[in-house]
């Protein structure tokens, strides 16, 4: 699904460089759910927006579903972006204005789906979520693990092949955060294929491959023992 080879990034501001991602290397099958450790600052954001299309890599090697990622332009990128991934943010990122069913169906709309349609499928997806009853209700009007429901509904919507989440749990609390990431499992289960950003043990120990990041290099890539719950 995912081959990443010798990859390499660093950010320069001014005379200063620095190098964040020193060579990474990173094959994800379809199917699996992974998540990415590391300390603050190890850049985990800056792998995953280059695994998104939100980035670019300096040099090394970026497949996603068997399609070099190289050289984009801005509109390539977008629709890459929106065939292939959908995205969870730690900050739900959801439109204010916008009712929960309306949020979801949007990348739907970017499609030229009708609205018929996309409302349709939109409303399948808040059901898979369990929002289905808060359908007309506007972000501010849920809690933080409902938003980040609606997120995920969203980002499924356009049925991509991988889903990224970077820090999903980050605003949640602990019983929040293990409901979100069963969610999670439960997507994974039927297939999809995740990858997932966190700084949090317990966050990584509902993934089924955790990959830590440390001074620009994997540390560690292991299959975690899945506990029966
Ligand atoms: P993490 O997500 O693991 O906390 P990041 O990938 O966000 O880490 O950041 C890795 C390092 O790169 C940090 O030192 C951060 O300050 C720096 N960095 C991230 N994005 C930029 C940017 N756009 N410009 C300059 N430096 C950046
Ligand atoms: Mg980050």
């Amino acid at each position: 699904m995912l081959v990443i080879k010798d990859l390499h990034k660093s950010y320069t501001t001014g005379k200063s460089s620095l190098h964040v991602l020193k060579g990474i290397n990173l094959t994800i099958n379809e199917g699996e759910f992974v998540s990415i450790m590391g300390s603050s600052g190890s850049g985990k954001s800056t792998l995953l927006n280059i695994i998104g299309i939100l980035d670019e890599k300096d040099s090394g090697i970026y497949n996603l579903d068997g399609l070099p990622i190289e050289d984009l332009n801005e509109i390539k990128a977008a629709e890459y972006r929106s065939k292939f991934l959908g995205f969870v943010f730690q900050s739900f990122n959801l439109i204010g204005y916008k009712n929960a069913l309306e949020n979801v169906a949007l990348p739907l709309y970017y499609q030229n789906i009708p609205r018929k349609e996309r409302n349709a499928i939109a409303m399948e997806y808040l059901e898979k979520v369990g929002l289905a009853q808060w359908a007309t209700h506007l972000p501010n009007e849920l809690s933080g693990g409902q938003k980040q429901r609606v997120a995920i509904a969203r980002a499924l919507v356009a049925n991509p092949k991988v889903i990224l989440a970077d820090e999903p749990t980050g605003a949640l609390d602990s019983k929040t955060t293990f409901d979100i990431m069963k969610l999670l499992q439960e997507i994974n289960n039927e297939g999809k294929t995740i990858i997932v950003v966190t700084h949090e043990n317990d966050v990584a120990a509902q993934t089924k491959r955790n990959v830590e990041l440390k001074d620009g290099v994997i540390l560690f890539d292991q299959m975690i023992e899945q506990k029966v719950l």
